[in-house]
């Protein structure tokens, strides 16, 4: 048995109004060419959902309006899965913003499954370049290079560094970028170990796909190991949101924890609201209050047991929990989508949030 750690967010501010949010993620699909072990939702080849222009448009300018109402910069960038999975939409939705004056695209992360060609990346780039992006973020790890091939990863890092200039290209990880290896060549039980290494350099945040396939390999606790460490600095401080295909705003850094619509709210509307009303939002108000140690203590009114082998962190216990209340439909305004959960899509799903992304012309 592990004693409880203390909370590092102990000294701050436990109530209170939401920081004004300055950095956004479009999550423009939850399609992606890869099923990483380190993905924070579940994005596969079997996945959609899709932010269309109107709503990408709509969702930006009222970040924009929202950062602008108190004297802020709003920074976007345009994420996935995979967004270079529908090339025109993702060229779509960069031009119509900077013809509409709204604020400059901050960076687009990619994969780089896409990079087939020297000549492919060179045009796609120097058209991002041209509507204003200002960095690339291309990910490298033993995770993804399951499922693309390093030498795209290598080609789209070399030809956007002369597009764009050595400074904005970014790579996650150098580290890895500077000695890869094929994961796909390695047995399983060394891959694991891979793994493990990885984390180790690299601590990622074990929601989704990660908190599935990844929390296994870091040493576990039981859950009152993470009692009192509540979660106001990620939900309440964050000035960072992501907003998924539906158009759901989720905290920064926990994908799945639903802070409201933005295609049923403009955001600067949805922000006021969440101001005065988090508290009656059952899951904000555990975690603020009491991180998801507390969530728990709520769970276990609905049948939640703690898992035997304890979790890894704080975060792989919310997963945990949040999916447990998302398979039997608690809470629904609280946790979702399935995407964030690995579970189906229920039948009851408005039609207009099934789009399924499936033009992927590359
Ligand atoms: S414990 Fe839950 S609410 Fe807190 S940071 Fe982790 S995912 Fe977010």
């Amino acid at each position: 048995m592990t004693a409880p750690r203390q909370s590092p967010f102990a000294s701050e501010q436990r109530d209170g109004a939401p920081a004004v949010w300055e950095f956004a993620g479009l999550l423009l699909t939850y399609w992606c060419n890869a099923r990483c072990a380190l993905c924070c939702v579940y994005s596969s080849p079997r996945r959609g959902g899709r932010l269309d222009l109107p709503d990408a448009l709509r969702v930006w300018r009222g970040l924009d309006e929202l950062a602008a109402a108190h004297d802020r910069q709003m920074r976007i960038h345009l994420s996935g899965g995979e967004p270079f999975g529908d090339w025109p939409h993702l060229l779509s939705i960069v031009r119509a913003a900077r013809d509409a004056g709204l604020s400059r695209l901050e960076k687009v992360e990619t994969n780089a499954f896409w990079a087939t060609s020297d000549a492919l990346v060179r045009v796609r780039l120097e058209q991002l370049d041209a509507l204003g992006m200002e960095r690339l973020v291309v990910s490298s790890d033993v995770y993804h290079q399951r499922f693309v091939p390093f030498e795209r990863v290598r080609r789209c890092v070399e030809v956007g560094r002369q597009v764009l200039g050595r400074g904005r290209v970014r790579v996650r990880w150098w580290d890895f970028y500077r000695r890869p290896l094929d994961p796909q060549a390695l047995p399983p039980a060394r891959r694991l170990r891979c793994y493990a290494a990885a984390l180790r350099r690299h601590r990622e945040r074990l929601t989704g796909r990660a908190a599935d396939r990844l929390a296994r390999l870091l040493p576990r606790h039981p859950a009152e190991h993470f009692r009192d460490q509540h979660c106001t600095a990620q939900i309440l401080q964050s000035r960072h949101v992501h907003i998924g295909p539906y158009g759901h705003v989720f905290p920064g850094v926990c994908n799945g924890i639903i802070l409201g619509n933005a295609l049923r709210e403009r955001i600067p509307v949805l922000w006021s609201r969440l101001a005065t009303d988090w508290e009656r939002n059952p899951v904000l108000a555990a975690v603020v209050r009491g991180g998801s140690y507390a969530l728990l203590q709520r769970a276990r009114e609905f049948g939640y047991r703690e898992l035997e082998r304890g979790y890894a962190d704080r975060c792989h216990l919310c997963h945990h929990v949040r999916r447990f209340l998302h398979a039997r439909g608690i809470w629904p305004e609280c946790i979702g989508p399935a995407e964030c959960y690995g579970s189906r899509r229920p039948r009851s799903e408005p039609a207009h949030e099934l789009t399924a992304g499936s033009q992927r012309n590359n």
